[in-house]
């Protein structure tokens, strides 16, 4: 897995500091250095600068996708330009990428902060997910291959592992992976990169409005999906997909009288 920096909260009151865990696998190959100012190492410079936002976005996404970055977590550029030895002004680009994705919200004067989906957004991703993943579910029935049922029981069995260990970070990023490689699995780049983005949107909905849909139950319907997929059985893999969704969707507290998390996380006695 990709090193990947982290959020952990802190004293508590809504304090988090980063943190870099594991050990990047990315890492900057050796070059022959050219001389000093030479064109060669001006393009090298870009290019890593380059290399570096995609690693930043990459590893934000990651700790959202695991769920162990939180809404509303602030990203200070600084504190992220020193974990990941580069520029503020790399880190910006990530940020603006990120926000683009909607993972990251961008406030004047304030700075960046992980995104906090309304409940309007929350039901209007389930909505197309709904759509997208049970069409993609069809689909993949009819032309799925024994090799691709195979890789399919391979991921299971990950997943499988992962929820017996209780390894939570590792399981939550199975589970949501399993859509992905789904969608990759028509061959549709488009598709895939929809879903990855809808996914990483559902993590952080997920976060923010407590699921209580357990992993074992996502796991075990995951199971179904494969099961009617082996059959090549469209209809039943497009059913069990939207239930799948669905019952993920209901055990979100995406009640709109619910508290708001900005409101709960601001410090007590300064308004
Ligand atoms: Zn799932």
């Amino acid at each position: 897995m990709v090193g990947h920096a982290v959020w952990r909260e802190t004293g508590g009151g809504g304090m988090y500091t980063l943190f870099w865990l594991d050990t990047p696998t990315m890492t900057a190959r050796a070059a022959p250095s050219p001389a000093p100012g030479s064109p060669s190492q001006a393009l090298r410079a870009v290019a890593s600068e380059g290399g570096s936002t995609g690693r930043i976005v990459a590893s934000i996404t990651t700790a959202i996708i695991e769920r162990r970055l939180a809404p509303g977590t602030k990203l200070v550029e600084q504190q992220i330009a020193d974990v990941f030895s580069v520029s503020r002004t790399v880190v910006r680009q990530a940020l603006n990428q990120l926000s683009r994705d909607r993972l990251v919200t961008l406030e004047p004067a304030r700075g960046a902060f992980v995104a906090t989906p309304s409940v309007e957004e929350a039901r209007q991703v389930f909505e197309v997910r709904r759509m997208v993943e049970s069409a993609m579910a069809r689909q993949l029935a009819s032309v799925i291959t024994t090799e691709q049922v195979a890789q399919l029981k391979a991921h299971l069995r990950e997943e499988r592992a992962a929820v017996a260990r209780s390894d939570v970070p590792g399981r939550t990023h199975l589970l949501a992976d399993f859509h992905v490689v789904l969608a990759r699995m028509l061959g549709n780049e488009v598709l895939a990169e929809l879903v990855a983005d809808l996914l990483s949107r559902s993590q952080l909905i997920a976060l923010m409005y407590q699921s209580s849909h357990s992993a074992e139950h996502s796991q075990a319907e995951h199971e179904d999906i494969v099961a009617a997929l082996e059959r090549r059985d469209a209809r039943a893999a497009a059913r069990l997909m939207e239930q799948h969704l669905a019952s993920v969707e209901r055990n979100l507290r995406l009640d709109p009288r619910a508290p708001d998390l900005a409101a709960i996380l601001k410090p007590r006695g300064k308004g």
